[in-house]
């Protein structure tokens, strides 16, 4: 059997003025996440766990942030770079599981819609995509939010 596994982290802080977006899925909040690009914390995560998977350099490494063609970029751009990576070398994901930790907003009103986006941009079926939202219960600071990810991968040549 040919499994490769892999985790991915990202936090960003909240900035005013921007729209709230996780796994591709517009979030009503009055702040969103600062960041180079959308600041899509999840995407982030995800990317980063299925490039770790397979042993691909990391997000931050492909996409810098220095990088003026990353400013204000739809994260799908940086997954999809890892989708194409991993079907290059042969393959495709057998299931995914988030976390998001946040106090603010509520994950579990949008955690169907965001399964849905995941479900479509991945080519996965939403059965093997799961979503938690965590409170931070005094873990890191308030003004933000963090996302993992772990993501396993089969190899099918
Ligand atoms: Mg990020």
């Amino acid at each position: 059997m040919n499994l490769r596994i892999g985790i991915g982290f990202d936090s960003h802080e909240f900035q005013e003025g921007k729209p709230l977006i996780l796994g591709g899925v517009r979030i009503e909040f009055p702040k969103g996440l600062k960041g180079h690009s959308d600041g899509d914390a999840l995407l982030h995560a995800i990317t980063d766990a299925l490039l770790g998977a397979l042993g691909e350099p990391d997000i931050g490494e492909l996409f810098p942030d220095k990088d003026p063609r990353w400013k204000d970029a739809d994260s799908k751009v940086f997954l999809l770079e890892a989708l194409r990576r991993m079907e290059q070398r042969g393959y495709r994901i057998v299931n995914l599981d988030c976390v998001i930790v946040a106090d603010q907003p509520r994950i579990s009103p949008y955690k169907e819609s965001i399964r849905k986006s995941l479900s479509e941009l991945l080519r996965v079926p939403q059965e093997s995509i799961s979503i938690k939202g965590k409170s931070r219960e005094g873990f890191c600071m308030d003004d933000g939010l963090a996302c993992l990810c772990t993501i396993l991968l089969i190899y099918e040549g």
